[in-house]
């Protein structure tokens, strides 16, 4: 790989080569950016250009030849070690940051950080799903953060600022991804080979909402069928959340047993109804907004019948921004779509001003 094949973060590059070059680069960042946008291809191209052996680190350029460059690529370099969410368990582990019980601190994060690189650079440290480093892994990072080890440098990728415990925060420097605007998703999609999906790239680049990885989601033509089906119920003035949660469920079987496979496809359709809550309430409010035939279609019909009001709908993303994170964080996911269903209906049929039952 090279800076070459990440798109849209060209700025990003350069502040860190003039940080480089003027010998001030940080020991802690924090990545911060909506999944799929590139941020962690971003943090390995970042670490090789660090690693490489062969050019020297200020024009921080890997050149994908010398035998750093190749480790990184393998998944081997010494000197880079990576942790993420396990997919099976809902935050990161404190045993990754200190060693399980048998090898505390003689292996995990901080140990690894704290050995002298063993190829003479640099030693770097990535954690990707750094969303779900709760309390006491958080905590047991903190001294790390503090006085970091020489030459050290730690990338915390992140999709949600506001989640992160003010005591990491802190201690890092943040670093914005933005998402791609449709035009770059489109070009981007254009110049890949091997890549000729059955609708438009713009039609895809419409759906991405700024990640490339979501684009290419979308050149699934089930998936296509399935939002077209899903939309036109959600437009409906009342509809049943049992039989929608039943038809979401068999569509997520059909993903496979893979959870990473179902979790993106849950991820997905919950995309899709915050997509169509948030034109619906660009309606309700009269302001304009783009949409595909699917979505504006199922938003005309809405806005037709629609009795709860824009807090009605403000109550519906809410919801679908919590099943966002109730579904990364790996909960039970049938009961997840039935309870998130069951949640929009309500609120859907809900009017406007009524009182608000809690339970
Ligand atoms: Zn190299």
């Amino acid at each position: 790989m090279s800076w070459d094949q990440i798109f849209g973060h060209d700025h990003l590059v350069d502040r860190f080569r003039t940080a480089v070059v003027r010998e001030r680069l940080g020991s802690a960042f924090l990545f911060v950016g909506p999944d799929g946008i590139g941020k962690r291809r971003f943090a390995l191209e970042l670490a090789t250009a660090l690693l490489c052996e062969r050019n020297p680190e200020s024009e921080l350029n890997a050149c994908g030849q010398c035998e750093a460059c190749q480790m990184v690529a393998a998944g081997s370099h010494p000197d880079l070690f990576t942790i993420e969410k396990p997919d099976d368990k809902a935050s990161i582990p404190v045993e990754l940051i200190i060693g399980d019980r048998d090898h505390r601190n003689r292996k995990g994060l901080r140990h690894e950080i704290s050995l002298s690189p063993f190829r003479g650079g640099r030693k770097i440290v990535v954690i990707d799903d750094a969303d779900f480093l709760f309390e006491e892994a958080a905590n047991s990072l903190l001294k790390t953060l503090e006085e970091p080890p020489p030459r050290s440098v730690l990338i915390l990728l992140v999709a949600n600022l506001a989640g992160q415990l003010p005591t990491i925060r802190s201690r890092c420097q943040v670093v914005h991804f933005q998402p791609l605007s449709n035009d770059q998703v489109e070009q981007i999609l254009g110049s890949l080979t091997d890549f000729e999906p059955a609708v438009s790239f713009q039609c895809l680049a419409s759906l991405s909402a700024g990640s490339l990885d979501q684009a290419m989601r979308w050149a699934d033509p089930t998936l296509l069928e399935f939002r077209t089906a899903f939309l036109a119920v959600l437009g409906e003035r009342q509809w049943a959340s049992t039989l929608l949660a039943k038809q979401v469920a068999d569509f997520l079987d059909q993903a496979g047993k893979e959870a990473a496979a179902r979790r993106d496809r849950f991820r997905t359709i919950v995309q899709c109804a915050e997509q169509f809550y948030r034109a619906l309430m660009r309606r309700l409010i009269g302001q304009p907004h783009k949409a595909d035939e699917a979505l504006c279609r199922a938003v005309d019909r809405a806005a037709e019948h629609w009795q709860a009001g824009t807090e009605g709908v403000a109550r519906c993303l809410d919801r679908c921004l919590d099943a966002e994170r109730e579904v990364a964080a790996n909960a039970n996911q049938a009961l997840l779509v039935e309870c998130w269903l069951d949640d929009l209906a309500g609120h859907t049929n809900m009017r406007k001003g009524a009182a608000v039952h809690v339970y």
